[in-house]
C-alpha cells in the first residue's frame, strides 16, 4: 500500500507562510515571460550572479547567468566537481496560456458603437473562462523608433446576458459556449471624428499614440499579451491555498529559483534553465528545443575547464535533471474524469513525481529509468520531503494529457524526471495551488541540487 503523505503534517506552517509571501509577490507581478525573466535577473543580481560573458575564468562558488531574447535564461552555481561529470539541472517554463492580440487587432463595431481588440490564443485555454473577468494588456511594441513598454489595465471581454443566452446554450456544444472569435476585448465607447464620420477605432489610436507613441501598424511587431488582472488570493477559511494566474509553470520557476539561491552544496554545478514557448510545443529559439542550453554549457566548459565537443557531450549525458512542471490533482467537483484514484495526485500531498506522463500507451513521452527514480525517492525521503507518485489519469487517456519538456531534455542524454506542484483549474485565469505543495517543491528541488551522490 502506498501511503499518501499530508504535506501539512510534515512541514512547519511558519516556514511555509514565510516562503509563500515572496511567492505571492512574484506571481502577482510577473505575468509575462519577459516580466518573469526580468524579475529573476534582478533578484539573482542581488545574490551575486553576474553575466557569464563578464567572467574570464570560472571557479567553484561563482554564480553566473545568461539571458537570451529577454524570454529565456540560465542560471548556474559553479561546483568543485568537473563539469563533464554532469550538472544538476532543473528546467521550468516561464510562458503561460493567455490571449494574444492578432497582428492587425484593432477593429470597431458600428452597431454596438464600440472599438475592439481582436484576439487569438496562446496555448490551451478554455474561452468561456476569459469572459467577465478583469483583464490587462502587457508587453512591448517594437516601433521603428524603438521599444515601447505597454501596460493597459481595466479591460474586459463581455458575455451574453442570461435572457438572450438560452438559445446559445441549447444550440452550442459545451466547448463552444464562448467561441474563440467571440473573445473581443472592449477598448472604447467615445467616438472621434474621422473625415466627418464617427470612428471608435480612432479614439483608441489617438490614445495609444498620445500615451505610448504607437501607431496601428506597430502592432505587427509587438509581443503583447492579454492576461487576467487578478491579484493572487489566499483561498479557504484555513488560507491553505493560493489562487493566481500563471502558476503553470511559474510556481515551479519560483520554487526552483529559490532552491538554487539558497543551496549550500559546493560539489555539483547546479543549473536552472527557464524556457519559453512550452505551452505551444517548445518551438522557436527560446524554447527547450533550442540550442541555447548547449551554448551555455559550452561557455561553462570553456571558462572553467576546456571546451571540446566530447566534453560537451559527456556533460549532457552525465547530467541529472528535473523537468519542473505542474501536475493535475483530484478535483472534488469533477472526480468523474478520473478512473484510477490510486494513480492520481492530491492537493496538499507534496511534490508530484511522474515517472512518465501517461499519454496513450506512454506514447511520445519520456519515461524516467527505474534506477533514477529510485535515487530521487531516496534523496527526497532522507530529507523528509513530502512527495507523491502520480500519473495524469483520465478515462480517455488523451484528454488533457499534455506533454512537458522532459522529452527534449532526455534527447540530450541526461536522466530526467517530471516533478512539480499540483494545480486545480490548470490553464484557467485563476489556478489553485496548496501552500504546502509550493513549499514542498522548494525543499525538494533544494535536496536535489544538494544531494552528494
Ligand atoms: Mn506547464
Ligand atoms: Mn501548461
Amino acid at each position: 500500500m502506498v501511503e499518501r503523505k499530508i504535506a501539512w503534517e510534515l512541514l512547519n506552517r511558519d516556514d511555509i507562510e514565510k516562503f509563500v509571501k515572496g511567492y505571492i509577490n512574484f506571481i502577482g507581478s510577473a505575468k509575462t515571460e519577459r516580466e518573469v525573466i526580468e524579475f529573476l535577473i534582478s533578484e539573482a543580481k542581488t545574490y551575486g550572479f553576474i553575466d557569464i560573458d563578464n567572467v574570464e575564468k570560472l571557479k567553484p562558488g561563482d554564480k553566473v547567468y545568461k539571458v537570451f531574447k529577454n524570454k529565456t535564461a540560465i542560471f548556474a552555481v559553479v561546483g568543485s566537481e568537473k563539469i563533464n561529470k554532469g550538472l544538476r539541472l532543473i528546467a521550468a517554463h516561464a510562458d503561460a496560456p493567455r490571449l494574444d492580440p492578432k497582428i492587425v487587432p484593432l477593429t470597431e463595431d458600428k452597431d454596438s458603437q464600440i472599438a475592439l481588440l481582436n484576439m487569438g490564443f496562446y496555448g490551451g485555454i478554455i474561452p468561456y473562462q476569459w469572459v467577465n473577468i478583469p483583464l490587462e494588456l502587457r508587453g512591448i511594441v517594437a516601433t521603428k523608433e524603438g521599444i515601447k513598454k505597454i501596460k493597459i489595465k481595466n479591460l474586459i471581454i463581455t458575455d451574453l446576458l442570461p435572457h438572450l443566452s438560452r438559445k446559445k446554450f441549447e444550440e452550442r456544444k459545451a466547448s463552444d459556449t464562448v467561441k474563440g472569435e467571440e473573445l473581443k476585448v472592449l477598448l472604447a465607447n467615445i467616438p472621434s471624428k474621422e473625415k466627418e464620420k464617427k470612428s471608435w477605432k480612432k479614439t483608441v489610436l489617438d490614445i495609444l499614440f498620445k500615451e505610448y507613441g504607437i501607431k496601428e501598424e506597430d502592432f505587427i511587431s509587438a509581443d503583447i499579451e492579454i492576461v487576467p488582472a487578478l491579484d493572487p488570493i489566499e483561498v479557504g477559511v484555513d488560507k491553505s491555498m493560493i489562487a493566481a494566474y500563471g502558476q503553470d509553470d511559474r510556481v515551479c520557476v519560483y520554487t526552483a529559483f529559490k532552491a538554487l539561491l539558497d543551496t549550500r552544496d559546493e560539489k555539483n554545478t547546479k543549473v536552472l534553465w527557464i524556457v519559453d514557448k512550452e505551452e505551444i510545443g517548445s518551438e522557436s529559439n527560446t524554447s527547450a528545443q533550442s540550442e541555447f542550453f548547449k551554448y551555455f554549457v559550452a561557455k561553462l566548459l570553456e571558462k572553467k575547464e576546456a571546451y571540446t565537443e566530447l566534453n560537451l557531450r559527456e556533460t549532457l549525458i552525465n547530467t541529472r535533471a528535473i523537468s519542473a512542471d505542474v501536475g493535475s490533482v483530484v478535483n472534488p467537483n469533477f472526480k468523474g474524469v478520473i478512473y484510477d484514484l490510486n494513480n492520481a495526485a492530491r492537493l496538499g500531498s507534496g511534490l508530484i513525481l511522474e515517472k512518465y506522463l501517461n499519454a496513450a500507451g506512454k506514447g511520445g513521452e519520456n519515461e524516467a529509468h527505474a534506477e533514477f527514480v529510485a535515487w530521487i525517492r531516496k534523496i527526497l525521503d532522507e530529507s523528509n520531503v513530502p512527495w507523491q507518485p502520480a500519473l495524469l489519469v483520465s478515462k480517455a487517456e488523451r484528454i488533457g494529457g499534455g506533454g512537458t519538456i522532459s522529452r527534449y531534455m532526455a534527447r540530450m542524454g541526461m536522466d530526467v524526471i517530471d516533478m512539480g506542484v499540483g494545480l486545480l483549474g490548470m490553464h484557467s485565469p485563476f489556478e489553485i495551488a496548496s501552500k504546502a505543495d509550493i513549499y514542498s517543491a522548494y525543499i525538494g528541488y533544494r535536496v536535489f541540487y544538494e544531494a552528494k551522490t
